[in-house]
Parts: structure tokens; sequence; C-alpha cells
């Protein structure tokens, strides 16, 4: 089996401060730093270090070698990456405080110019009983979704940036729903009737996690492990990268849930975001 996921790939530009600026407000920053981001490369980071052959479907411009040497130093498949050359490659300031709070601002670049005829292609050997990803930070999620589910392939949304319109052309193909709880409460305003997915996953932050399953009218829950966080930034995708791994490879769902409940707890005691994803083997140990 294999994880494919249709994602951005960003430049995160990192800042911490003593506390977020105010609107109006000049800061100096404490440190800075420059890495791999974009929910999607973190998702597809968190795929491959929870064992996934994690295929990642995306664009870059070209200024991006060294993310994808970095992205292929992870174990991630890169063949299906397209490299724009006259399009910037998307990224993000990143703004963290001493409370692990954090802001962002994204600028998508290349995550939002892919083709529909290069997305057919690239996922032209996806097969029945893969996993397919999505989130909301590229173009063409729905055509993607579309034909993941003619595939067999079971999709997963993470729909965030929450996007009304975006998520109400994916939902018809999406077999589990993902969303943290202030994208939760977007979407229960927007649409308060049933929604046409199989799986409806809410995270909760340091309250944990809830799978229902929409058809059964059955819910599992998971508590979040008990850890001091540093940096809470991409703890959602390392949930999503884990949980989609586990599903993958055979885990049951309260197995998945708990594994990448473990990974993300890990994830928020470090700082930054893709490069804090855990291996599985340290996920291992922290359950053990
Ligand atoms: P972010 O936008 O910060 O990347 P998110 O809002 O998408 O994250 P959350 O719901 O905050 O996602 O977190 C996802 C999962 O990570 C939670 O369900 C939980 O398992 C784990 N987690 C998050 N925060 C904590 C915490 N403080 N302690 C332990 N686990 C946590």
């Amino acid at each position: 089996m294999a994880v494919w996921n249709l994602g951005s790939i960003n430049i995160d530009h990192v800042y911490r401060l003593d506390n977020l600026p105010r609107p109006g407000e000049t800061l100096a920053a404490r440190q800075h730093g420059r890495g791999i981001g974009g929910k999607g490369a973190n998702q597809s980071l968190a795929a491959a270090k929870a064992g996934a052959r994690t295929h990642h479907l995306g664009a870059v411009g070209a200024d991006a070698g060294w993310l994808l040497e970095g992205l292929r130093s992870s174990g991630i498949e890169t063949d299906a990456i397209h490299i724009l050359p006259d399009t910037p490659t998307g990224h993000a300031i990143i703004m963290v405080d001493d409370a692990a709070e954090n802001a962002i601002v994204i600028e998508a670049g290349a995550n939002r110019a892919l083709e529909p005829g290069w997305l057919e292609g690239a996922l032209t050997p996806m097969r029945a009983g893969d996993t397919l990803l999505i989130q909301n930070e590229t173009n063409l999620q729905a055509m993607a979704a579309r034909l993941g589910r003619a595939a067999g392939a079971r999709v997963i949304y993470s729909a965030a940036p929450f996007q009304l319109d975006a998520l109400q052309e994916v939902l018809p193909h999406v077999s589990i729903l993902a969303l943290n709880e202030g994208e939760a409460q977007q979407l229960f305003a927007a649409i308060p009737g049933d929604l046409p997915v199989e799986q409806l996953l809410i995270t909760r932050g340091a309250q944990g996690v809830e799978l229902r399953d929409l058809r059964k009218g059955q819910t599992l829950r998971q508590p979040a492990f008990a850890v001091q966080p540093v940096d809470t930034t991409g703890a959602g995708d390392c949930f999503a990268g884990y949980f989609a791994a586990a599903l993958d490879r055979g885990d049951d769902a309260a197995q998945a849930l708990r594994l990448a409940s473990a990974a993300a707890a890990i994830q928020v005691t470090r700082h930054g975001a893709g490069d804090a994803m855990p291996l599985l083997a340290e996920v291992q140990a922290f359950l053990a």
C-alpha cells in the first residue's frame, strides 16, 4: 500500500518572539530559521517517518532544490513534484511566542498553479486500497479526490485552512474528513445537516481527538497524552500524516488514533513543524 499526498510545499521562515505583535507594533525576533513547511509537506514528512511509502504530489519553483533534497532524505518519493520554472515556491512567515502560540501568513506561489493534465498523470499509478491525503493549500483538490475515489483509494481530506466552497466540492469524494475544533465549528455553522462522508475526525488539541463513524453512528475517542508543549505548529499535520500511515498499513481506527496522538504529543514538545515530526521508533518507545 502507499500514501499519496496532494499538498503544499513551502519555504518556512520561523521567527521566535517574546509575544506576537499587535496591529501597528514592530518587534525584533530573538531567532530566525528557514525550513521545509506547508501543510502538505508536513503531512508527507509525518507519513514517511511513520513508515508509509509516501508519494508527494505538488509543485515548487526553480529555487527549491534544497527543499526536494530535504523531502527525499526523509524518505518521501518526489517524482510527482512538478517544477514550475516561472512560478515562485510557496512560502510562509511563522511567528511563535513564549506561550507556544503562533501566527502564520502564507503566500501560495506554485502550490496553487497545479495543472489538471499533470495531476491525472501523477495519480495514474495509485491503486485500490492506497490512501490519498488532501488539504486546502493547493488547487485541484476536488479532481484529486474524485480520481482517488474512482481508483478505490481511501480519501482523507484535512480541510485546512477552512474554505467552504473548496470543501463542498471535495466532500462527495471523501472517506474521512479531518478538522480541528475551529474548523469543525465553521463547518457545523455552514452545513448543519448530514455530511456526505463516511467518517469525521475532529482533533481538539490537548483535549484529544474523536472519530465519528457517520454510517454506524459510533464515536471513538482518544485523549491527548500529557506533555509540556513548546510549539504546537504542525500538530494537526503530524496527526494527519501518522493517522493516514497507520490506516494504510492496516491498523484499525483505535490503533491509528492512539499512534497519531502519541506522535503529535511528541511533536508539540519540539520546536518547528516538519522538522519536528518524530520517527516511528520514537513513537513506539513513547507508547511502550
Ligand atoms: P496546528 O494548527 O497547530 O498544526 P491543529 O489545530 O490542526 O494544529 P490540534 O487539534 O491542535 O490540531 O492537534 C492535533 C492533535 O495533536 C490533537 O488531537 C492531539 O492528539 C495532539 N496535540 C495537540 N496539542 C497537544 C498538547 N498540548 N498536548 C498533547 N497532545 C496535543
